[in-house]
C-alpha cells in the first residue's frame, strides 16, 4: 500500500486526482500507476486501469488471477468492472468509506473478496 500511496502523491504533483494503484502477487510488484487522465487526455487513464493494463502487458495475459490490487481510493464503476474482468484475487483499499462498504457487500456474492485496510488520508 505504501507504493500505491507514493503513486497517489506523484499523481497529485502532476495535477491529477491523487489516486494510486499497485498490482502484486505476494511480495512481487507487477505494476504500479497513478492517475494520468489529464496528462494523457484520456478519461479512462485511472490508476487502476493503467496498473491493470501494465500488469496484463507485462504478464502477456488478459487475466490477473492470483494477483491483488492495492488502491488508495475505492474504484469507480469503470475500474470495478476492469477489476472483475481481470479476475484479480483481492482488492485492498487504503480508505474506508460507506461507498466502499456497499461495494464490498456487492462483491461478497462474487468471486472477489474485499479487504479494507485501516483508513489513511492522502494529502494532495
Ligand atoms: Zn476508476
Amino acid at each position: 500500500m505504501a507504493l500505491a500511496l507514493k503513486e497517489a502523491q506523484a499523481a497529485a504533483l502532476r495535477g491529477e486526482v491523487p489516486v494510486g494503484a499497485v498490482i502484486a502477487s505476494g511480495d512481487t510488484v507487477v505494476a504500479a500507476a497513478g492517475n494520468r487522465t489529464r496528462e494523457l487526455a484520456d478519461p479512462t487513464a485511472h490508476a487502476e486501469m493503467l496498473a491493470i493494463r501494465a500488469a496484463c502487458q507485462k504478464l502477456s495475459s488478459e487475466r490477473l488471477t492470483g494477483h491483488d490490487l492495492y488502491v488508495t481510493l475505492e474504484p469507480c464503476a469503470m475500474c470495478a468492472g476492469a477489476v472483475s474482468f481481470a479476475r484479480l484475487r483481492r482488492l485492498y483499499l487504503a480508505r474506508s468509506t460507506k461507498r466502499a462498504a456497499r461495494w464490498s457487500t456487492a462483491c461478497a456474492s462474487s468471486r472477489h473478496r474485499l479487504a479494507t485496510m485501516r483508513p489513511i488520508s492522502i494529502r494532495a
